[in-house]
């Protein structure tokens, strides 16, 4: 195979992913430690996907796990303490759970609106208005 015919493979193996499935396609969070701290590799991967911003999704990842953290300037999140890829894989599935999926149709076709000091789950593909956990 040459360089071209693995460039049209790739392509069409692209084209493949975006089908109209219900499931969310989160790629596994990539995990590292370094020193006291664990680095997401993939977080804006993780954000794009979602369609969520950093900031939010870093904010939640704090309250899951108790502790702090940081974007930098590659994007990665940067989290006080030791945490492995499960821990941060449970805590976006919180995440999806309570911030990205429709709980009436259970697609991830949703919008994050702010009413007050409230957030609301806005879904674009059933028009319904879902609470979201609150900060506490
Ligand atoms: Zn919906």
């Amino acid at each position: 195979m040459d360089y071209d015919d693995m460039l049209d493979r790739a392509a069409s193996e692209t084209a493949g992913v975006s089908d109209t499935d219900e499931r969310l396609t989160v790629p596994d969070p990539d995990v590292r430690q370094e020193g006291s701290v664990t680095v997401v590799e993939n977080f804006r991967t993780l954000c794009d996907r979602l369609d969520r911003e950093p900031d939010h999704l870093l904010q939640f990842f704090q309250r899951e796990v108790g502790t702090s953290g940081h974007i930098d300037e590659s994007g990665r999140a940067r989290i006080t303490g030791a945490f492995d890829a499960d821990r941060i894989g449970d805590a976006t599935e919180a995440y999806i759970d309570g911030f990205v999926r429709c709980p009436e149709c259970g697609l991830p076709d949703t919008r994050l609106e702010n009413e007050g000091d409230v957030t609301i789950l806005r879904c674009e593909a059933c028009g319904a208005r879902s609470a979201t956990p609150s900060d506490g």
